[in-house]
């Protein structure tokens, strides 16, 4: 905080043109907040500088309700009314509605991911499967992918990689959906920037048959710790200053645990404005919200003028 206010206002970002010129679905909760981060990170430089990115809402389009998840693209494999996404529904609407509100425990989470991974062996997911997830089409507009990447997103991640600002995906959802999915959308990062569920499969039936790793990463275990443990070259956990985009408050907690110094937190707030509590909790834990399921070229915008 002392370094915040020893910083003289002439070295602060020229945000001014930025901030006027957002669209009106961009909010800055707290200007003076944002202002000031704002100046840290651009004092220090793109080389102190990461971004960490939620996958499902965040980096990929909300979709109707919100379903467009790497889980829920599994669920689009098997069709429309099958068996296999009846049940996985039953769990979704038993769960989720609990877990947007941040209010289901550890265990239950647990319960909710040991038993997506049940009903994955039981109906014999394999990486075929994991793949066609990725490729599979949007039932209403069957030339766009289930899973569609928001607007600015790619121009995002080229961006980050011309300035040789690391990039990293860290989601509670499927590692394997995320890495084709990027693909297809000809994004290139490397496996070890993803941090996501990935699957143990049998070697003879190329079935699944586990998580890969002692536990899930659920949406309550994202945090530092996990960071810490998977980024083994230091290409995140070293730097000072990281731009942090996600979707739900959990996210806004996704870097807990590091030693970063200033985070600049960017949230797509897909619930509904007149959620008054919920929205105040998301201004509280975000410096900028996307409201609705818009593109995310503030955020390409924001990060040009903090590394140009
Ligand atoms: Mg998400």
């Amino acid at each position: 905080m002392a370094d915040i206010i020893k910083t003289p206002a002439t070295e602060r970002p020229n945000l001014l043109g930025l901030i006027e010129t957002l669209p009106d679905y961009v909010f800055i909760p707290d200007r003076h907040r944002f202002e000031q981060k704002a100046a840290l990170i651009k004092k220090e430089g793109p080389e102190n500088l990461g971004v960490i990115a939620d996958f499902d809402r965040t980096c990929m389009l909300a979709g109707p309700d919100g379903y467009a998840t790497s889980f829920n693209a599994v669920k689009m494999v098997f069709g429309h009314g099958s068996d296999f996404q009846q049940t996985g529904d039953m769990l979704y609407s038993h769960f989720n509605d609990r877990e947007e509100l941040g209010s289901l425990t550890d265990e239950e989470l647990l319960t909710w991911w040991n038993a997506t991974l049940g009903l994955y062996g039981w109906y014999g997911v394999d990486r075929g499967t994991l793949n066609e997830a990725a490729r599979i089409s949007n039932p209403r507009f069957p030339d766009t992918p289930f899973l569609c990447a928001r607007e600015g997103f790619s121009e995002l991640a080229c961006l980050a990689a011309r300035r040789n600002i690391p990039f990293m995906i860290f989601s509670a959802g499927l590692g394997d959906v995320i890495e084709e999915s990027l693909k297809l959308h000809g994004i290139d990062m490397p496996p070890e920037m993803i941090i996501a569920n990935r699957f143990r499969f049998d070697p003879m039936s190329g079935k699944v048959t586990g998580y890969d790793g002692n536990m899930p990463i659920t949406s309550s275990g994202k945090n530092g710790t996990v960071i810490k443990a998977h980024d083994t070259t230091g290409l995140i956990t070293t730097k000072s200053n990281l731009l942090l985009l996600g979707d739900s408050l959990g996210d806004a907690a996704m870097a807990d645990g590091l030693d970063a110094d200033t985070i600049i937190r960017a949230g797509f707030y897909l619930g509904e404005k007149t959620d008054l509590d919920r929205f105040q909790a998301y201004s509280e834990q975000y410096d900028v919200l996307v409201c609705g399921d818009h593109p995310m070229t503030s955020i390409v915008e924001i990060l040009d003028t903090l590394t140009s």
